[in-house]
């Protein structure tokens, strides 16, 4: 990091300042200018609370020059990542498409949705077995029930089950189903859960928090991956603005903005960004465009009938158009589907 001295500091406090660089393990190099001084610390103390310095006298502020996350980071893996969900891979060439409903409501829908979604080309089958709804009195799931009709339709048509995880003690009952751990976008910073899934063999799904910043998600998956977990695909799902006709606001930006910054994965989430089905096409278009890796998609047999989230749900050919339209797109940026 930098540590800039005030105009004025004293060569007490460069001393000082100079003598504490050295006392937390960093060299120190500091340079003397017309008006002022900075203070290079030179090593590697990511994620050091910079009041160490901040707070000295004659210090104007500290700018760290690492980002705070570390195996995440481009810096440290170059190379993009691939990372398994079921027998496919998302992260290479290939775009991954996970389709499915919001929540698991009976098993004969969910085999239908699973055997429409593999033919029209999707690798993944999403289900929330357990759902964090906004209000206590909404449908909660199937739980237990929910996840082995997620594991029966995955195992009958190949797709890979991806699932929400809600806390950390259901880390060890969902990964016994599931084939990818989804941490929601209400838990990304719950640091228990986060800790527990990155001790887990399955792969994590991380879905960016209503508010969080991309520098947030980042250090949520770096809690993950620092656990032993490799394998941690990102998820764009749209964050609060003042606008309401959008469920959320689609920040697309984060797609080439992660991309800058980790080697991990990026998928998008068109349905709950925009929380209308009318919408959700043009955006899986737009993701694609934009450098996704993937997407993932509410579908429902019946949307108006849907347990939750019916709104943002497509229909099966609603589904199938998409496939279809985003075929020549991934082309166009030298993917395939
Ligand atoms: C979901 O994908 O089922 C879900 C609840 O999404 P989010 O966590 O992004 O709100
Ligand atoms: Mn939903």
């Amino acid at each position: 990091m930098v540590i800039v001295m005030k105009k004025g500091a004293s060569a007490e406090q460069i001393q000082h300042v100079i003598e504490r660089v050295e006392e937390v393990g960093l060299k120190s190099h500091p340079i003397y200018g017309t008006e002022r001084t900075v203070i290079a610390a030179i090593g590697d103390k990511r994620g050091m609370d910079l009041s160490v310095f901040t707070a000295a006298p004659g210090v104007e502020r500290a700018v760290p020059i690492l980002a705070p996350f570390k195996i995440a980071s481009v810096e440290v893996h170059e190379e993009k990542s691939q990372v398994p969900v079921g027998a496919a891979i998302i992260g290479g060439k290939k775009l991954g498409v996970i389709a499915g409903p919001c929540a698991v409501e009976n098993r004969e829908d969910l085999l239908r949705i699973a055997e429409e979604a593999k033919a029209a080309g999707a690798v993944g089958l999403r289900g929330g077995a357990f759902k964090p709804r906004t209000s206590p009195y909404s449908f909660q799931g199937l739980e237990e029930e929910g996840l082995k009709y997620l594991r029966d339709a995955g195992d009958q048509t190949g797709l890979a089950v991806v699932t929400e995880v809600i806390g950390e003690n259901y880390v060890p009952l969902v990964e016994s189903y599931a084939d990818v751990l989804q941490i929601g976008a209400r838990n990304m910073q719950n640091y228990r859960l986060l800790k527990a899934a990155g001790q887990s063999q399955k792969t994590v799904l991380l879905k960016r928090g209503l508010s969080a910043t991309l520098e947030e998600l980042l250090l949520a998956a770096e809690y993950v991956l620092s656990q032993g977990n490799p394998n941690v695909i990102l998820c764009v799902r749209g964050i609060r603005s003042f606008e309401k006709y959008t469920r959320f606001t689609m920040d697309l930006a984060a797609v080439p903005a992660l991309r800058e910054q980790t080697h991990l994965p990026v998928v998008v989430d068109p349905s709950h960004a925009t929380g209308r089905s009318s919408l959700v096409t043009a955006m899986c278009r737009a993701a694609v465009a934009a450098g996704a890796d993937g997407l993932i998609v509410e579908v429902h047999p019946d949307p108006e009938h849907a347990l939750s989230d019916g709104a943002q749900s497509l229909t099966f050919k609603q589904f199938e158009a998409m496939m279809k339209e985003i075929r020549p797109v991934a082309e166009a940026v030298h993917r395939e589907l």
